[in-house]
């Protein structure tokens, strides 16, 4: 068989566990199959080190000149890590240097599998949230107040303009915090949730709270419905999906109450929660992926979980590990099926399906790893190691591909 040829693609490879996994997929699932193209970054922390982080801003530049990149899980170094790895300084997360260059926002999906029952049982299709991960609490700037006092939220604009509002006339001690976004950012995340809403052909669903922050959360509903109304409206009558903006608490009762199969965007904060949340009611962040959508079309791919250092200390004591290889695998399917798209490539998007079709087919067959076994309901499950489960893939892969 020839192998399926393609553009470049951007790839990022990473640390511990999901690095050994990375590696296995490429050989196992993706190699005999495909003429890889790939311009290569690696994110190891190693690497990060040596090059002082350099690595990191490169591979984000290089998603925007080819568009599309995977992502392997790396670590976010803590005081702990410069220990262990002998760092020169405690390095920012890959993730939030990329999604600086990028732009972009955040799409989490779950993979659901027929043996693995959401615990919300209403149910039925994937629910994707957007996160815009930029400002709010994550940039406030906050303290302590030990005495009575004024505290007046003060705007100095650059002509020398003022504008004065009193907070609160503290009679004792209290807690202060001033927050803020831009409306720059707020479009962008505006952009990349339509455009992906168009792309997965799904609702799309917006919540602030807007009713309490009559400024703030309502600069996101009338950004978010000015843009809409001037570049997507006739494009989402034409997919035949529809933008439906609600207060959270309506939107959280109405999750909990649907079907699924729409994409729920949330401020930073209700993002952060709410995505937790709803990976943990689908079953597992093993089956959750992540792609970063710029508003300008770039696209990234990755897996949600981390690194899996606790199961990689336990490779690296000679135990074969059963560590589940499903969300790296669809980051590699994610975006060779867009780098597909993109150019037209039908060969490689009809890869992309196969490889994912052959992973859940394997599981559904009753064969899978320790963290899906926990979970799974019906007949008793097969638990395999990464490998096997890896060669078993490539087996049923390799029999839909003949
Ligand atoms: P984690 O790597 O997601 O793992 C936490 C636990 O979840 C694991 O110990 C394991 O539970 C389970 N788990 C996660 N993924 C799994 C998989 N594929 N298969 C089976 N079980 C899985 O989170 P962490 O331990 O908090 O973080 C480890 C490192 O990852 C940190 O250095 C962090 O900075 C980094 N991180 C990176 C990213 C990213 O690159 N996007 C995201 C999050 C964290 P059991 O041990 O019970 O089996
Ligand atoms: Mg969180």
């Amino acid at each position: 068989m020839d192998r399926i040829k393609m553009n470049t693609i951007v790839e990022m490879d990473g640390d511990e566990m999901t690095r050994i996994l990375w590696k296995t997929i490429k050989e196992e699932l993706l190699l005999p199959f495909v003429e890889l193209n790939t311009e290569y970054y690696d994110l190891g922390l190693p690497h990060r080190d040596e090059t002082d982080d350099q690595v990191s801003i490169d591979a984000g530049e290089a998603i925007k000149k080819y568009h599309v990149g995977v992502k392997c899980a790396t670590i976010t170094p803590n005081a702990q890590r410069v220990e262990e790895y002998h760092l020169k300084e405690m390095w920012k997360s890959p993730n939030g240097t990329i999604r600086a260059i990028l732009d972009g926002t955040v799409f989490r999906t779950p993979i659901l599998v027929s043996g693995v029952k959401p615990a919300v049982r209403s149910w039925e299709k994937p629910i994707t949230i957007a996160r815009h991960a930029y400002g709010d609490v994550y940039k406030a700037t906050e303290f302590r107040v030990t005495k009575p006092g004024k505290a007046e939220l003060l705007f100095t604009a650059e002509d020398g303009e003022t504008r004065r509002a009193t907070i609160y006339d503290f009679e004792c001690g209290g807690v202060l915090q001033g927050m803020y976004n831009k409306d720059t950012s707020i479009e962008s995340f505006a952009r990349s949730c339509f455009n992906y809403a168009l792309d997965a052909k799904e609702d799309l669903w917006f919540s602030t709270k807007d009713t309490i922050s009559k400024q703030y959360d309502q600069t996101f509903k009338l950004i978010f419905a000015d843009i809409f109304e001037k570049e997507y409206k006739e494009k989402f009558e034409k997919a035949g999906i529809t933008y439906f903006y609600t207060l959270i608490d309506d939107a959280v009762a109405r999750v909990i109450r649907s079907k699924g199969g729409y994409i729920w965007a949330c401020k930073n904060y209700d993002g952060d929660v709410m995505s937790d949340m709803v990976s943990t009611a689908f079953g597992s962040l093993a089956m959750m992926t992540s792609v970063l959508v710029s508003p300008d079309g770039n696209f990234e791919y990755e897996a949600a979980h981390g690194t899996v250092t606790k199961h990689y200390y336990r490779y690296l004591e000679g135990e074969k590990t059963s560590t589940n290889p499903i969300a790296t695998i669809f980051a590699w399917s994610g975006a060779l099926r867009k780098r597909g798209e993109l150019d037209g490539n039908a060969p490689l998007i009809e890869f992309a399906d196969k490889l994912e079709k052959a992973s859940l087919a394997v599981i559904e067959s009753g064969r899978m790893t320790k963290d899906l076994a926990l979970m799974w309901q019906g007949s008793t499950p097969t638990v395999l190691t990464s490998d096997a489960f890896i060669s078993a893939i490539r087996e049923e892969l390799e029999s839909t591909l003949k």
